[in-house]
């Protein structure tokens, strides 16, 4: 396969990067590269100009303030996984980072790039789904925040314009009494998941008061389960089997890695099992 000759250029602030994007039709933005690259290799893509966004100041690291985790579209799924102000302050968000892939995707891949690939079985984009956390994106002139749960439209596609990054994400810090848990499978360890789970209950006295369950991998983007959350509302631990059921607000899919029924059912066993670990961690002291 011979890849098409495309131009190259190096950018080290944003706004570089947007009047780039907005001046080349063909222009396409390279972060990691751990899902663009395969794509032109295979023939399946074919930019004009590759805008490498790697070296931005402004779009590397996390912070902590205020209630949120300001996570930098560059910071890289190893960073995620083993920064101790992600693992301290939103664990969900780096264990989801600690299933990506093997070691070199994890440390080339960046959280803004799986945001804006938009794969429907990617962990980064279900977590920050079920977390509530929230996509600041800017075509270098203006900024505009997008809810994570709406930011992905359908298989590979977002609401970003073709001349925006995503510039940093908001995540919000796990208050007191919250409970948590990420769940997969995959068929190798470093696969996309078949179907991953992500659950937050907030719990008090034995009841759950709050829940966010969100999946992958049973439709064209990570969805928010409304119907199981309200099943959870008041349930003691003890309750739990008999409020959860089969999910039946998703249709997903039969391809080659699963069936539909297959994940269906696979669905609601993640389900069972995140919702109980995640009630278990909320107990903790
Ligand atoms: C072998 C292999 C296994 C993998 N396994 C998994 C897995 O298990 N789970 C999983 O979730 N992912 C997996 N991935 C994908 C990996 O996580 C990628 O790193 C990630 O999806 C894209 O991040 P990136 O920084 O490499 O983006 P790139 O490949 O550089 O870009 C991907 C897309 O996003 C756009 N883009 C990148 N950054 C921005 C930005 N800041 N603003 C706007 N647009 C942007 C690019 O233009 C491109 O369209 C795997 C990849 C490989 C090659």
């Amino acid at each position: 396969m011979f890849v098409k000759p495309f131009r190259y250029v190096r950018v080290h602030d944003v706004a570089e990067a947007c009047d780039l994007l907005r001046d080349e039709e063909e222009a396409k933005v390279l972060a990691g590269g751990q899902s663009l690259l395969p794509l032109i290799n295979a023939g399946l893509f074919e930019p004009g100009l590759l805008v490498d966004i790697a070296h931005v100041p402004a779009m590397q690291g996390v912070a902590r303030s205020d209630g949120y985790l300001e996570v930098g579209a560059l910071a890289c799924h190893a960073e995620l996984a083993s920064n101790a102000e992600v693992r301290a302050g939103q664990p969900l968000l780096a264990r989801a980072a600690s299933h990506v892939g093997n070691p070199r995707i994890r440390n080339r891949g960046t959280i803004g790039g799986s945001l804006a690939h938009a794969d429907p079985a990617a962990e980064l984009p279900l977590a920050l789904t079920a977390l509530g956390a929230t996509v600041v994106a800017t075509d270098g002139r203006t900024v505009r925040e997008i809810k994570a749960d709406e930011f992905a439209l359908s298989y590979l596609s977002t609401q970003l314009r073709a001349d925006e990054l995503v510039a940093h994400l908001r995540v919000p810090l796990l208050g007191p009494g919250w409970g948590w848990s990420f769940t997969e499978l995959s068929r190798r360890s470093g696969d996309f998941a078949i179907v991953a789970v992500a659950v937050l209950l907030r719990c008090a006295d034995g009841h759950v008061l709050e829940a966010r369950v969100a999946a992958a991998g049973v439709g064209e983007r990570p969805v928010r389960l409304g119907g199981v959350e309200a099943a959870l509302s008041g349930a003691t631990r003890l309750e739990l089997p008999e409020r959860l059921g089969p999910v039946r607000e998703v249709d997903p899919a039969s391809d080659a890695v699963a069936s539909a029924e297959y994940r269906r059912g696979l669905l609601a066993t993640l389900v069972r099992r995140g919702v109980d670990e995640a009630f278990a961690r909320s107990e903790e002291p």
